[in-house]
Parts: C-alpha cells; sequence; structure tokens
C-alpha cells in the first residue's frame, strides 16, 4: 500500500533543512542510494526555500510537506498559501528570477528540481499559493 507523512512548517529559514532531513529519513525505507537521497534533498531545499522567500515575503506563513511512497516511488508535495506565482511557466525558465525584496538570486531553483527529480509539477495562483509535486 501507501505510506505517507505530512508536517506542517513554519517559512522560518532554519526549517529548510529541517525539511530536507524529514524527507530523507523517511526515504530511508525505500534503501535509497546516498546519491538519490541527496538529490531529493537538493529539490526539497529549493522548493523550500522558495516558499519562505517568495511565497512569504515580508510575514511568516506555512508551508505543508507532504510525503508518500508507493512501490519503489517517492512523491513529495510542498505547498505555501503565499504570494503565489502569475507565470508559472516562466517562472520555470532557467536564470528567470523575480525577488519581491530585491534580493539577487540566480534563478535556477526549479531547473534544479526538474534535474534531480524524475518529475515535477507546478501549480500556483496570485494570492493563493504555490503547489510543487516532485517525484523520485
Ligand atoms: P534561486 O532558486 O536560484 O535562488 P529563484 O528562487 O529566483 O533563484 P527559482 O527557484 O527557479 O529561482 O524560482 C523562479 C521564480 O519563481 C522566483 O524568482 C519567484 O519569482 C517565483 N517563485 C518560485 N517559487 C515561488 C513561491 N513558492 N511563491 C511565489 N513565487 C515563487
Ligand atoms: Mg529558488
Amino acid at each position: 500500500g501507501v505510506q505517507r507523512m505530512m508536517v506542517m512548517l513554519e517559512s522560518d529559514s532554519r526549517n529548510e533543512s529541517f525539511a530536507r532531513v524529514c524527507v530523507a529519513s523517511f526515504m530511508t525505507r525505500m534503501n535509497p542510494t546516498v546519491a538519490e537521497t541527496d538529490d531529493v534533498k537538493t529539490a526539497v531545499s529549493e522548493a523550500v526555500t522558495n516558499s519562505i522567500v517568495h511565497g512569504y515575503p515580508y510575514e511568516k506563513g506555512l508551508i505543508r510537506l507532504v510525503c508518500a511512497i508507493e512501490k519503489d516511488t517517492l512523491t513529495v508535495q510542498i505547498r505555501d498559501w503565499g504570494r503565489g506565482i502569475e507565470n508559472v511557466k516562466k517562472a520555470m525558465e532557467p536564470m528567470y528570477s523575480q525577488s519581491v525584496r530585491g534580493t539577487e538570486r540566480s534563478g535556477m531553483g526549479f531547473c534544479f528540481m526538474e534535474a534531480f527529480m524524475d518529475d515535477l509539477k507546478v501549480s500556483s495562483s496570485v494570492g493563493n499559493g504555490t503547489l510543487v509535486q516532485m517525484k523520485k
């Protein structure tokens, strides 16, 4: 059957590493390689950082991390209820970056998620937040 876990995180930068460790710990039951675990950790970091930095730039909010393992596939969902993304397709292009607080970023987060995971889906709407779904 399916095995699941869910964690609610506050959008504090310290929870970026916490989220990464949570997922890594959960996926040990799949007996992943070190490389697979590292890939997932990188992707989770990028998504959670995005929620913290872009989703909730001015005030703290909640980030929901959901993981499921079915057969040999790990599904990870990272959801925030923050600002949302106006144009998801554009936001996912390499080197596209738009930070409301004007901090310089490289615009590679979504590219890393795409490269390190086997499947990436992003849905978002302005004012309602963002959902990132990834599979490994
Ligand atoms: P980097 O990840 O390299 O530090 P970045 O965060 O700008 O830079 P991406 O992670 O690829 O690059 O994200 C691209 C853009 O999509 C962001 O600049 C931001 O405008 C938007 N974005 C991404 N995630 C969210 C989110 N959770 N909420 C609102 N906007 C987002
Ligand atoms: Mg990013």
